[in-house]
């Protein structure tokens, strides 16, 4: 066995790592405080410590996914339950009136959990446009 294989944990072992210290998993298991919108086994809905609009809340699975980049066949329809949840929760929680969903992604998205999360993001005025266009 060489020592690279030795210090990379198999990946089960790896995503045991992660999910000990993951803010959303610690979030899931209760022990970091948050205002919840709805859950179940799959799915838990939060309110952003740090909302960009009146209503701006969080849909993340309830196991632990780095990112979109990890996505596998086997998600499917955990995804599709999700997207179907986002309408539902903007509707009876301010945002009837439409929303902006965005999935941050990896280094370029700018993801900064790295915990698969769904914005939701809406109420009150129309947004600001998506992104900046760049200058030509
Ligand atoms: P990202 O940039 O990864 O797409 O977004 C992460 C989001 O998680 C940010 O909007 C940030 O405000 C939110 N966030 C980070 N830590 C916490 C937390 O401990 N509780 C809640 N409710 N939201 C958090
Ligand atoms: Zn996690």
């Amino acid at each position: 066995m060489t020592w690279t294989e030795r210090a990379t944990p198999p990946s089960a072992n790896r995503n045991r790592m992660q999910e000990a210290s993951c803010i959303f998993c610690r979030i899931v298991r209760g022990e970091i405080p948050s205002r919840r919108l709805y859950e179940d086994e799959e799915i838990l809905a939060f309110h952003d410590i740090n909302p960009l609009a009146p209503v701006h809340f969080l849909i993340i699975p309830t196991s632990h996914i780095a990112s979109m980049m990890d996505l596998e066949e086997e998600h499917r329809t955990l995804l599709g339950k999700m997207m179907v949840l986002a309408p539902r929760l903007a509707r009876d929680h301010g945002a009837g009136d439409g929303f902006r969903l965005i999935v941050n992604t990896g280094r370029v998205g700018r993801q900064e959990v790295q915990h698969v999360h769904m914005h939701i993001i809406g109420g009150g005025e129309p947004l600001g446009s998506m992104l900046p266009r760049p200058r030509s």
